[in-house]
């Protein structure tokens, strides 16, 4: 991980506002930080003499957001929040929406609480990859701990109000001068300062750790394997009649793919989870398995899939129950999205979830967040109002 300041482009970005846009800039620019759309950032500043928030707005890359990809919200507002006894997702977003100062800017991150109440001028989050790697291994508790003796380290609960109280609840009796940052265990990490470039710094350097740490202890040793011949044509079209719709592919037979696709029990190997939650609602929890045939395989996903959601459901809907993503054996992985660009982006997450599982294992296994925290990050209100919208 590479720090990418430069005096000088940082030059042509002035105050506050401007020196968040451009280090949120240079976090979108490591697809080892954040991938499409993840992440956020904030930067506390003044308006009219009035304290206020400028947090990540949602539809917004890191590495393209612009001054106006800001949503500015007021402090004390959300600072008040945090202090509520409980708050659905849906009236947070009500509330947080009514306290922006400017209506026409878009909705402010889902984490914009949990910004609000760090109490540093400057506020970085990504979902290093090589942090949730070690997070996500059967020892990541300890191994954790162990890298990052003066942080605030934080169990896995769902991300937004409930993250934001948790937090809020176990920082009141402490010296937050000598806390250098923040684990969200199985989600990812969070960096502070007032000052905006050693923010940024801080997350390079906790960045540099793990990965310095995934070096010595679990290198990625990709074996030279051939790829089986797979008849790509006929899966597409047994997913587009699945699915409802012509679905774009993306096959990906990288020696990381075949790898990753050739272990000796692939059904449980491939299905352990997605590498920090929001990834669930572009890939689902597991893949489509296919060892054999692809229609039993394909029954065999979606009966699955429908008791997975009758197992945890209460009022929601169900999404398509057809597979996102395919794991064959011998071959590599498939990637179905309704477009090129859909399907391409969740390669992307495949790939970076790829590489963390293989050096997971190295440490001792991977393991990502359960079952019925999967579905209540796939079926969460805010996804959910968007279909019942629809
Ligand atoms: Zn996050």
């Amino acid at each position: 991980m590479t720090n990418l300041w430069s005096d000088e482009e940082a030059k042509s970005f002035e105050g506050d506002l401007g020196l968040r846009v451009y280090t949120s800039n240079l976090l979108g620019r490591s697809d080892r930080l954040v991938l499409h759309g993840g992440g956020n950032t904030s930067v506390k500043s003044k308006v009219d003499g009035e304290d206020i928030l400028f947090v990540k707005g949602s539809g917004w890359d890191l590495v393209s957001i612009k001054a106006e990809g800001f949503a500015p919200v007021k402090l004390d507002v959300l600072k008040k929040m945090a202090t509520y006894e409980s708050l659905s997702d849906s009236d947070m977003v009500k509330e947080q929406k009514e306290a922006m100062i400017d209506k026409e800017a878009p909705n402010p991150s889902v984490e914009a609480i949990l910004h609000a109440i760090l109490p540093f001028k400057f506020v970085d989050h990504t979902h290093a990859d090589a942090v949730v790697t070690i997070s996500n291994s059967k020892n990541g508790e300890k191994l954790i701990k162990d890298l990052y003796p003066n942080f605030l380290i934080i169990p896995y609960v769902m991300p937004g109000f409930i993250l934001a109280q948790n937090i809020y609840e176990m920082s009141k009796d402490l010296d937050w001068n000598k806390c250098e940052g923040i684990i969200l265990h199985n989600h990812g990490i969070f960096t502070f300062d007032d000052d905006g470039k050693t923010s940024y710094d801080k997350m390079i350097e906790a960045v540099q750790r793990a990965e310095k740490f995934l070096d010595e202890q679990a290198e990625l040793n990709l074996e030279e394997i051939t790829p089986k011949e797979f008849d790509v044509e006929t899966l597409q079209a047994k997913i587009s009649k699945a699915k409802g719709f012509d679905v774009a592919v993306k096959v990906n037979k990288s020696q990381l793919a075949l790898n990753y696709a050739s272990c000796s029990n692939l059904a449980q190997c491939a299905t352990r989870g997605v590498l920090t939650p929001e990834h669930i609602i572009r890939t689902k929890r597991v893949p489509l398995i296919v060892e054999n045939d692809i229609d039993s395989a394909l029954k065999k996903f979606i009966a699955d899939y429908e008791s997975y959601f009758k197992k945890y459901a209460q009022e929601e809907i169900m999404l398509n129950p057809a597979p996102n993503y395919a794991v064959i054996k011998g071959f590599g992985v498939v990637s179905f999205g309704k477009n090129e660009k859909e399907a391409g982006i969740i390669d992307d997450v495949i790939s970076h979830t790829m590489e963390a599982v293989l050096r997971a294992d190295r440490l001792g296994g991977y393991k990502s967040i359960s079952e019925a925290d999967s579905f209540e990050m796939e079926y969460w209100e805010l996804e959910q109002a968007k279909l019942k919208k629809a």
